[in-house]
């Protein structure tokens, strides 16, 4: 008898089935938009000059790789606050944040996850609908039960304000809260600042636990701009957990770069918390890798290399919007009668793009154009060389 028999073949990744079937698709015009990475204009994925320096520094120092301190490296801790809170952040001043490096935004949310479990057993845990595929699954192996809260409505393509407001109200006090701080993943449909403004004042008023994952800093309106609902709560003296990624803004995917960041009540019990929560990583996986962590600490804090950094990122930015903006040109080149005009609105490196799971497949099998089911295309994997094919290909799914 095998240990293993009894064991159930687990359900494929959707998106990862995807990427296999466009793998082995032979049709030579074939364009890959189920993907979650930037791809450049050449449709590869870029390595940053800003990076690109920072290893080549690195590698000249010929340094040793002892262990990181649990909670990783000082430096690239510091600079994942001052890009959430900015330079002259009050609360890091009083001590009131801690920040922990983490494999990826996932190591984030998982970490943060574990220790939510330790302090608040009973609470339940409530994701956008829709939200990022992983989050249900990873607050539900943390242990907690995953319920979801109005978000996204089809017939404006845009956010169901009302009713994500209104389900905020209705909720038990101490309910976790998984936002997106900016470029909702899988949407592209953010609130704007005023519905954000009231949305953390409802989550205040509750008591309730507001976890924000900020996954694309830098992909919005910029990178200061992109911290704005970061700092909206912080201002509102609440205390919260945040999960950053670095993987999308560094193109950094495989390095696993990310940071845990809470905000306490005060310096004595951000000591007490932080002596917590690495007990939490020592017993995951003891602590954080070096590379991908030393390459951001880098460019985050040597001026010469940040500017770079923050250029590069820019131009990032500006070659999706340019893709969202000729995209909805092309559609309406091609005679399509739909407004598209919603395109423009989302941000990030997502669109939700209305098309339906039946048009997805046509799409796929008679064009070589993936997509997700749920209409979802990575806009960060139109280039000027497929972007017309898929504006045609679309515009024949449409007729
Ligand atoms: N959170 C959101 C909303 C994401 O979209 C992603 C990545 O796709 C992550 C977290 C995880 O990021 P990482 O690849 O750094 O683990």
């Amino acid at each position: 008898n095998s240990l293993f028999e009894s064991v159930e073949l687990a359900p494929r990744d959707p998106i990862l089935g995807l990427n296999e079937q466009y793998n082995a698709d032979t049709r030579p015009g074939k364009v890959n938009l189920g993907v979650g990475v930037y791809y450049d204009d050449e449709g590869r994925i870029p390595l940053l000059q800003a990076v690109r320096k920072a290893e080549e520094a690195r590698v000249e120092a010929h340094a040793a790789r002892g262990y990181l301190p649990i909670e990783g490296i000082p430096g690239y801790n510091k600079g994942a606050q001052t890009l959430l809170l900015g330079e002259n952040s009050p609360l890091v001043a009083a001590g009131r944040v801690l920040t922990a490096q983490a494999l990826g935004g996932t190591g984030a949310l998982k970490i943060g996850a574990d220790f939510l479990k330790q302090i608040l057993p009973g609470s339940k845990v409530a994701i956008s609908n829709p939200s990022w595929e992983n989050h249900r699954a990873l607050f539900e192996r943390a242990g907690f039960t995953v319920e979801t809260y109005p978000y996204y409505d089809a017939a404006t393509h845009g956010l169901n304000f009302d009713a994500m407001l209104a389900a905020f109200k209705a909720m038990p006090e101490e309910t976790i809260v998984v936002l997106h701080a900016c470029c909702h993943n899988p949407t592209g449909v953010d609130p704007s600042l005023e519905q954000w403004a009231r949305i953390a004042d409802v989550i205040k008023a509750r008591n309730l636990v507001p976890f924000l994952d900020i996954a694309y800093q830098g992909f919005g309106e910029g990178l200061e701009q992109d911290a704005a609902v970061v700092r909206m709560f912080a201002e509102r003296d609440m205390t919260m957990f945040i999960s950053s990624s670095f993987s999308k803004s560094f193109s950094l995917y495989g390095e696993r770069v990310g940071a845990l960041t809470l905000i306490t009540s005060s310096k004595e019990e951000s000591g007490r918390v932080l002596s917590q929560l690495k007990r939490v990583i020592r017993t995951n996986y003891s602590n954080p890798p070096t590379h991908g962590g030393t390459v951001v600490s880098m460019v985050l804090n040597t001026p010469e290399l940040f500017a770079l950094w923050v250029d590069e990122l820019a131009a990032m930015r500006e070659r999706i919007r340019s893709m969202r903006a000729q995209l909805v040109e092309k559609l309406k080149a091609q005679g399509v009668k739909q407004n598209f005009d919603f395109v423009l609105q989302q941000r990030g490196m997502f669109s939700y793009s209305g098309l339906t799971s039946d048009q997805v497949d046509r799409l796929r099998d008679e064009h070589g154009v993936y997509a997700v089911a749920s209409g979802r295309i990575c806009v960060a994997a139109l280039n000027s060389r497929n972007i017309d094919y898929v504006a045609q290909s679309i515009a024949k799914v449409l007729a």
